[in-house]
């Protein structure tokens, strides 16, 4: 297998290539530097077939749907990223393969609901979930402090000792650790309970990632034109949340609320179908195409999306617009469908 960290900074991109077929894929590209991975992909004369986001990021912007549109490449993503525009959606124990180089999934929540492991047999990358001597943060985006204990502990590092880690993030200067190292020496870790764990992980104090704002919504979203001017994280986390249940409840009401799905419209008619009655107006229109819906100023109107992400991000546009009673489908048509609530296709 060929093997190469690309960035050569405090975040971490990998290259990884069967030797024989010449397929590659890309663990968590940078869009600042997918002109250097196509160079480097050009020089080891390798066809890149996958891009893996192991997480969504928060900090960067992503490179793949750059490497998506530029090269072909197909885009992995846990079924539980919130994004559009993603080829293959990944659940815990898939396999990956690019001609010899086969890959694990491994579902470890906790940083985000949707960060995967990806383990190889010798190594495993751990995203933002296991760092060396460290984890990452678990305080905003879905982040889950005890659901990452528990990943870590049941999944991570219960691989062979000697496995190789390869996280997402670095910022000492070191490149890798191992499962028994990090077992013997993580601060964060070896000795804590879980409830040690997400008291520590709940009071680490930090300030919010710098780029936050205009990394994370424009990767949850796949907008990074400048379209949509995205809510602040304040407003967000005013949106109104409602489970399925609730929602079809309202729908079934005397005065049913107005249902709008921000999806891509290939997803509107997708695996996942939508909800009878739902009208598509893909989150990237909604600035311009929320006039349409001035009548519904002073009625309820219910947002929708695949994980309830990009919706939230839509509740609050609507909010600011002058809309009065907005609420956002906590967890999507993801959850919709858990439920096993009625859908159309
Ligand atoms: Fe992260």
């Amino acid at each position: 297998m060929l093997f190469r960290e690309l960035n050569r900074d405090k975040c971490k991109t990998y290259l990884l290539a069967c030797e024989q077929t010449r397929k590659a894929l890309l663990i968590d590209p940078l869009k600042e530097s997918v002109g250097r991975y196509v160079a480097v992909l050009a020089y080891y004369a390798c066809h890149l077939e996958y891009v893996i986001d192991t997480h969504t990021h928060a900090d960067h912007h992503t490179g793949a749907w750059d490497l998506r549109d530029l090269v072909g490449a197909r885009v992995a993503m846990h079924q539980r990223a919130p994004a559009p525009h993603i080829d293959v959606h990944v659940e815990d124990g898939q396999q990956i393969a690019v001609g010899g180089v086969h890959l694990r999934v491994l579902h470890t929540p906790g940083h985000t609901p949707d960060s995967i492991s990806l383990y190889t047999g010798d190594r495993v990358f751990t995203g933002d979930t296991l760092l060396i001597h460290g984890t990452g943060r678990a305080d905003f985006a879905g982040g889950d402090p005890g659901a990452q204990y528990d990943s870590i502990m049941g999944k991570l590092l219960t691989l062979p000792d000697d496995t190789l880690v390869f996280p997402a993030h670095d910022y000492r200067g070191h490149t890798h650790t191992t499962v028994a190292d990090e077992k013997a020496h993580n601060p964060r870790l070896a000795g804590h309970s879980r409830a040690a764990y997400v008291e520590l992980m709940n009071n680490l104090g930090l300030p919010l990632p710098e780029k936050i704002q205009e990394a994370l919504q424009a990767n949850l979203s796949a907008i990074e034109d400048g379209s949509v001017h995205f809510p602040s994280l304040s407003k967000l986390s005013e949106v109104r949340q409602l489970t399925p249940q609730e929602v079809q409840a309202r729908l079934a009401g005397a005065a049913p609320p107005l249902l709008l799905d921000v999806r891509e419209p290939e997803e509107f008619s997708g695996e996942l179908g939508h909800i009878h009655g739902s009208i598509p107006v893909p989150l990237k229109e909604l600035p311009e195409r929320a006039a349409e819906f001035t009548d519904a100023k002073q009625r309820d109107v219910i947002v929708v999306c695949r994980a309830g992400v990009r919706s939230t991000t839509a509740a609050a546009l609507l909010t600011g617009l002058g809309f009065e009673h907005v609420a956002n489908l906590r967890g999507g048509m993801l959850d919709w469908n858990a439920a096993q609530l009625p859908v159309e296709r």
